[in-house]
């Protein structure tokens, strides 16, 4: 169905509706841009509604969701702190001051410290950055308050898909960034091959979510960095969901089963699964670096 809302990207003002059903109750629904094809929640968030969400009410769907405190986020996140250190390792040296924006109870900059000069974050939810505080991680409040700092390598992880206003933000964040630095940027991606490739409406429903404001593609989020100025950039395909997950939610349409048919599959398998989507950008994520002139 079409309709006459504006697309936040290109300003182009005609969108289809995508979705009405979000993962948790919300006035909003999913708009696709008949024009550069973002995904997009409208009506979107004010800013304040913004900045409330992220101090209080996310942390509560969140913790009554997995029923966790910052510490038990911060021992299962490790293996995914771990996967990230990986990725990044070949351009992190021992004289880098890092910053992670989003940077939830630390389990990334933690793994990282060792690696590098410096690390601190940007957290808003209050328990999160107590306890980054608690293990020595230096929180700053906003990107604003950094603005007379300086950092060699900035990390956003899962967080640019939250942020109402991207292409202000990414400004903002370059800003800070040193002359030959490096941005890391992962965001989910739209075209998940659950989605694009075998449309499974459990998928459908859960993947559309309230906290994420903007859903990108390779394409979307490449004209979002040149949109900001952004001008030099790679973006890479990953995909980190197994064949399991998958045909458990093409069984049971739900989230789960990852590694549960590892006995039977060989690991040639899983790897050559994985490189076909990421091939042709049908993967779960994507992982950009970007570079500054
Ligand atoms: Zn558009």
């Amino acid at each position: 169905m079409s309709s006459s809302v504006v697309c936040p990207l290109c300003h182009h003002i005609h969108s289809d509706i995508m979705s009405e059903k979000l993962r948790y109750e919300s006035p909003r629904k999913v708009y696709k841009c008949q024009d550069c094809g973002l995904l997009y929640l409208y009506p979107q968030m004010t800013a304040d509604e913004e900045r409330l969400f992220y101090e209080k009410e996310y942390g509560e769907i969140y913790s009554s969701e997995k029923g966790t405190t910052p510490a038990k986020l911060f021992e299962s996140r490790l293996p995914d702190a771990r996967l990230y250190f990986e990725w990044t390792r070949t351009d992190l040296k021992k004289n880098h001051e890092c910053l992670e924006l989003g940077c939830a109870s630390g389990y990334f900059l933690a793994t990282i410290r060792d690696h590098v000069s410096g690390v601190s974050g940007i957290e808003t939810h209050l328990l999160l950055k107590e306890y980054c505080e608690n293990i020595g991680i230096h929180i700053y409040e906003s990107v604003n308050e950094c603005k007379n700092e300086q950092f060699d390598r900035i990390f956003m992880f899962f967080l640019l898909e939250h942020i109402g206003d991207p292409v202000n933000y990414l400004k903002g964040v370059m800003r800070i960034l040193k002359k030959s630095g490096k941005l890391f940027i992962i965001v989910p991606n739209v075209d998940d091959a659950l989605l694009k490739l075998y449309d499974i409406p459990g998928f459908k429903s859960f993947y559309f979510t309230p906290a994420h404001q903007f859903y990108y593609s390779k394409d979307t989020l490449s004209r979002t960095f040149r949109t900001a100025g952004i001008s030099e950039f790679m973006i890479h395909p990953r995909q980190r969901y197994d064949l399991s997950n998958h045909m458990h939610w093409m069984m049971y349409e739900k989230p789960g089963g990852a590694g549960r048919y590892n006995d039977v599959f060989s690991q040639v398998l899983l790897s050559e699964y994985a490189q076909c989507l990421e091939k042709q950008f049908l993967c779960d994520t994507l992982y950009a670096v970007i570079t500054k002139k």
